[in-house]
């Protein structure tokens, strides 16, 4: 908190589309006088080509080790640069743990499952699991990649789990796993699951295969309250979710550490519009409410959410991914009509 009262923020605005979805989403929080003063910084595709391997500047480091809160925009990884992507290096730096992805139906937004009333978060881990991208080559005919599943790291992801559906008011956790093939480490995480439920005896608790998973969640979604999984399935499985309630341009993303959470879109860079004034801002101010509930500014957040509700169901002012070339308005003016339902 500055000395005129406001909250800091460390502000990413990232390649491509970043900078026109992260200024959408600004305005808002801009418009409904939420008490934020933003810290700016870089990374990503300029970084990387400045020679910066990581692709994270020093002084963004110490921005977000002081703020210890990031909004960001998507970020380039230029193929040719650096070791590995700016988001891994951010994620792993501050040990954001636990990805969350909400998933609920939107109004006005074209799904398969329209009225059948999807709310779910998918809880993954994010640093363990294939993802500590432990590789090598056994023979000149074999690789070999580690699959590390530690105690503390699952211990830690399904307490998250449970203590999210506590807070959110929700029923039931569903454990994902592909348990009765890798029993050691799959079956562990489940077996730690069945552990910790037990501490949570208001809360449901149940374990699926991570295939049939997948399967219910195309074929019944609306059965899901909280799904919490492993690094890997929790990559496939939480875009698929994302897929269920309108795709990439609605899906937003927290990224929670012990000190540190990143708040970003789910999806990239979408180099092809950017610039152009007509990508859909819909996931970055989702992001952007997620994050403001997370420093605990639950009315600001309300609002925005709710105006973005209204002017999606009065469906007059629509991005292009949403209605196609011809009705489409541009991302400034869908801002807008957001900023006039504040209220
Ligand atoms: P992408 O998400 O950028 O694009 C996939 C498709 O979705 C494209 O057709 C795109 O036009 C569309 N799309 C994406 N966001 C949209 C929005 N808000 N509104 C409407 N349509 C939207 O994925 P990609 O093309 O695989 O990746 C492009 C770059 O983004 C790569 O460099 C990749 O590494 C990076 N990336 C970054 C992140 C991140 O920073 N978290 C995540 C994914 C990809």
């Amino acid at each position: 908190v500055t000395p005129n009262g406001k909250k800091l923020v460390t502000l990413i605005p990232g390649d491509g589309i970043g900078p026109e979805i992260v200024e959408s989403a600004c305005r808002l929080i801009e418009a409904v006088g939420a008490p934020i003063e933003w810290e700016v910084r870089r990374a990503g595709a300029s970084v990387f080509r400045e020679g910066i391997a990581s692709g994270v500047p020093d002084d963004t480091i110490e921005s977000i080790k002081r703020t210890r809160v990031v909004l960001k925009g998507p970020l380039e990884t230029p193929v040719g640069y650096g070791e590995k992507s700016a988001n891994v290096t951010l994620r792993k730096l501050f040990e954001a743990f636990a990805n969350v992805r909400p998933v609920r139906e939107l109004p006005s937004v074209p799904t398969p499952y329209r009225g059948r009333n999807i709310d779910l978060v998918v809880v993954r881990e994010n640093i363990e699991d294939l993802y500590a991208a432990i590789e090598y080559r056994e023979t000149p005919g074999v690789t070999i990649a580690h699959k590390l599943i530690s105690y503390k790291g699952s211990e830690k992801i399904i307490r998250f789990a449970f203590e999210l559906a506590r807070a959110e008011g929700r029923k039931k956790v569903t454990c994902a796993t592909k348990s009765n093939i890798l029993k050691l480490t799959e079956g562990w995480f489940q077996h730690i699951f069945e552990e910790i439920a037990s501490e949570y005896p208001d809360i449901e608790a149940n374990h699926l295969i991570i295939d049939n998973c997948a399967h219910q969640l195309v074929k019944a979604p609306e059965q899901f309250e909280v799904i919490v999984t492993t690094n890997l399935n929790g990559d496939i499985i939480s875009d698929l979710a994302s897929g269920l309630v309108g795709g990439l341009g609605f899906a937003a993303s927290g990224n929670y550490g012990h000190e540190v959470a990143i708040f970003e879109p789910v999806h990239g860079t979408a180099p092809k519009y950017a610039g152009k004034n007509v990508i859909n801002p819909t996931a970055m101010i989702l992001t952007a409410v997620m994050m403001l509930r997370y420093i605990d500014e639950f009315e600001t957040a309300e609002t925005i959410e709710q105006a973005l509700i209204v002017t999606l169901e009065e469906g007059k002012a629509l991005t292009r991914d949403v209605v196609g070339d011809e009705r489409a308005v541009s991302t400034t003016a869908f801002t807008d009509a957001i900023i006039a339902n504040l209220g």
